[in-house]
């Protein structure tokens, strides 16, 4: 019977003596197998480490057939072992056979045997292996021993990474994890990106596991946790002090719950207890936050899960006190890519922008905040690569392809060398756009087209003059309050939109009212878990709800404008009736200003955006109102076709090029001009040449863009007839549909037209 008091001590001191004996690898590895399972009263115990080629390989049993060594293997995902490996989780099983993942390995004997406990053997978060114990009975291991057996993972682990087990492996086969590795996911922000690797989370190694005085372990972890614990107390206060007076109470429950958990006497508890089984204060952190995350991952609770976040920090804090800064060696004065599996828009802005080169994002979807922040930086980004961060180490090579959504580890020599022409080939291309900077965007028969930028950030506002572009189309308010902890002030909003219209000079601005809700969330000001976010409590809904902080946007712009001209768009419009009542609460505040004696500007210009499809059966209410329109491409789309713009399994489903869409986006050209409305449409669609080109087409002659479009939709633009395009596209807009798809007819016509994609 496992013993709940002594098992867990005694079992890491027999360990701990196996691993200084003077033993050959295989003899060691046979004791310690040999040690757990006596610990465990288990009849088999085994280890599984993990190859280069993602294979689990069996190195060392006790209990099941010695012919196996090395001959069985799994893959990482297959049988119970692979899918270990996969969730990086323990699975702790009665009976194994009836567990659906359970591949039977006649080589290993082990149909004698019912109960299964893996445990993922991990160091520093990368997956080296899984180690097993089985039993003849079935029985569920309790909690004690399944911690048990994880300390035990962690001591094999570091044998692992010691690299103990190289001499053991099968000739032809590697260990090592530290090769070439190329993978490809999904294109975030276009460009090439090529630098040494910067891991956000700094992996912290643990040196030490063994403590020689469980008394001064303690007292280290003690002191430790008091030092952390102040330092979360005086972060709470910060901002209880900074965000006095504003409706800000739900940033400061977050910040409440980090400290619970800081004084969560059972995490501390827990690690106590590791230690005095003999890890030392680091090696228990370690091993506690590993039992948290397998805990709070399997956790169907999503409050839960997110709070794993806020856990790992406290677990960085305190090991930080324990062994000392682990911080970013970013790289100095060496180009560099970022490698995160989730990263905030404000963490970015942190790093060295005049080396940043790109940012591999594991978790990140097209409209991730921090992908907007790396827009804005120009850098290549690409996400959704599982397991990159797990391979990738400080100061290794990367090549990151924000053009085919591919990144390349440690590259062989002909990636490399591919890599070099294409960077070529890149500056090319970019030294023909910026010779076309100061020429103007006319077509040929004499047409001339707005092209304008996207921006949000003070770092946009160089693109102006960079890009030749003919003002801001969409001025994204809400980043700024995306990368703030707390609400801007009056004051700051203020002084930042007089920035922005002080380096356009005399091209014209929109500024967006706050659109904050769907993917834009800000923890401090719009706390509510919504089902359906995209179709929630967002941008002019939650304006109209919370007029308080509308009116001091407008305040702010109304000041920033100092007399000159001001444009605002509002986001999200439904129904024109909503309109009306923000114009109202606008025209409130402008005539208050003006009762103060303040300086109203020259003219304000008050559009609405064009997002929700059933504004498209309003039309003609809706132009008669609105001093201008403008089409949110990216929101008309994604609720047109029912198919959220986030979600990367449908990114290619739809296509926005094709004639539904581009129907009704001709028919809001025509209601604008039946109004004589001023008309331009917005977001990812005008930044796509051939989309640009179908744009033209059906009538659109101002298109706001990324800044890195405007190139190439420029040289699009100074190549092509216009009444020819227009006929072109209207024709095929006109057909039934099923036939040649828009997209085919349009690169036919680009091809014989000599017009560049
Ligand atoms: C849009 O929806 O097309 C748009 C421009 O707004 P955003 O992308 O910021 O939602
Ligand atoms: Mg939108």
């Amino acid at each position: 019977m496992f013993d709940q008091t002594t098992g867990p001590r005694v079992l890491l001191k027999n360990l701990r003596e196996a691993m200084a004996e003077p033993l050959g690898p295989q003899e060691r590895l046979d004791r310690i197998v040999q040690q757990i399972a006596a610990a465990m009263d288990a009849q088999v115990c085994s280890v599984y480490v993990r190859r280069a080629d993602d294979v689990l390989e069996l190195f060392g049993t006790y209990g099941l057939k010695a012919e196996a060594v090395h001959q069985s293997q799994l893959r990482v995902g297959q049988g119970l072992v692979g899918t270990i490996a996969t969730a990086g989780r323990p699975l702790n099983l009665a009976d194994a056979e009836k567990h659906p993942a359970f591949a039977y390995l006649p080589e290993t004997g082990e149909e004698l045997y019912k109960s299964f406990l893996g445990v993922p053997m991990k160091r520093a978060g990368r997956p080296l292996g899984v180690l097993v114990v089985q039993t003849t009975e079935t029985k569920v291991f309790d909690e004690l021993e399944v911690e048990a057996l994880e300390t035990a993972a962690m001591v094999l682990s570091d044998l692992v990474a010691s690299g103990d087990f190289k001499g053991l492996a099968q000739q032809g086969t590697q260990l090592d994890q530290s090769g070439p590795l190329s993978q490809t996911g999904i294109r975030l922000a276009s460009g090439i990106g090529v630098g040494e690797v910067v891991l956000h989370e700094p992996r912290v190694v643990v040196e030490h596991l063994f403590g020689d005085d469980a008394q001064v372990e303690q007292n280290r972890l003690a002191k430790a946790v008091r030092n952390v614990r102040a330092s979360v107390d005086e972060m709470l206060t910060r901002n209880i002090d900074r965000t006095e007076g504003n409706s800000t109470d739900d940033h400061i429950e977050v910040l409440e719950s980090y400290r619970m958990f800081a004084n969560d006497r059972g995490w501390v508890r827990r690690i106590e207890e590791a230690i005095s089984q003999g890890l030392t204060a680091e090696a228990a952190t370690e091993k506690v936050s590993q039992e948290n995350r397998s805990r709070l991952l399997r956790s169907s609770d999503p409050y839960l899960r997110e709070r794993l976040t806020d856990l790992d920090d406290l677990s960085r804090r305190l090991m930080k006190e324990l062994i000392g800064d682990t911080g970013n060696p970013a790289a100095e004065g060496k180009n560099f890519v970022i490698v995160a599996r989730t990263m905030g828009a404000a963490e970015l802005l942190d790093y060295d922008s005049d080396y940043l080169r790109g940012l591999i994002v594991e978790e990140a979807a097209a409209t991730s905040h921090v992908v907007i922040v790396a827009r804005a930086l120009g850098i290549a980004v690409v996400g959704q690569l599982p397991g990159f961060v797990a391979r990738a180490e400080n100061g290794d090579r990367v090549i990151v392809d924000g053009d085919d959504g591919s990144a390349h580890l440690r590259p062989a020599d002909e990636v490399n060398e591919n890599y070099v022409e294409r960077v070529k080939f890149r500056a090319k291309r970019e030294a023909r756009f910026d010779a076309l900077r100061d020429l103007p965007a006319a077509t040929t028969d004499g047409v001339n087209i707005d092209l304008l930028l996207n921006a949000g950030l003070t770092m946009d506002l160089a693109q102006l003059e960079h890009t030749g572009a003919a003002g801001i189309g969409l001025f994204r308010t809400e980043l700024q309050f995306m990368i703030a902890s707390r609400l801007p002030r009056l004051a700051e909003q203020k002084e930042f939109y007089k920035s922005v219209i002080d380096a356009a000079g005399d091209k014209p601005v929109t500024f967006r009212i706050l659109d904050v809700g769907g993917d834009k969330v800000l923890p401090y000001l719009h706390p509510v878990k919504e089902d359906n976010p995209a179709l929630g409590w967002r941008a002019i809904r939650f304006a109209i709800d919370r007029p308080g902080l509308l009116r001091m946007q407008i305040r702010a712009l109304l000041k920033a404008a100092d007399g000159r001209r001001l444009k605002i768009k509002l986001p999200m419009i439904t129904a024109v009736t909503e309109f009306d009542q923000v114009k109202a609460i606008i025209d409130k505040e402008v005539k208050a200003q003006a009762r103060f004696g303040h300086t109203l500007p020259s003219e304000i210009l008050l559009g609405s955006m064009i997002e929700v499809p059933s504004l498209l059966f309003q039309l003609d209410e809706l132009m008669q109102r609105a001093d201008f329109v403008s089409v949110g491409s990216n929101d008309l789309f994604q609720f047109m076709a029912a198919s959220d713009r986030t979600n990367s399994y449908l990114s290619n489903r739809y296509n926005p090029l094709s004639r539904p869409f581009l129907r009704a986006l001709r028919e809001i050209v025509r209601a604008a001009d039946r109004h004589s409305t001023p008309l331009q449409l917005c977001g990812e669609l005008a930044g796509d040449p051939l989309s640009a080109l179908a744009l033209l087409g059906i009538g659109y002659r101002a298109i706001s863009m990324p800044p890195a479009s405007i190139g190439p939709v420029k040289e699009l633009v100074r190549s092509l007839e216009l009444a020819t395009v227009s006929q072109t596209v209207n024709a095929a807009l006109d057909e039934p549909i099923g036939g040649r798809t828009i997209t085919e007819m349009l690169t036919d016509f680009a091809d014989q037209h000599g017009i560049p994609l």
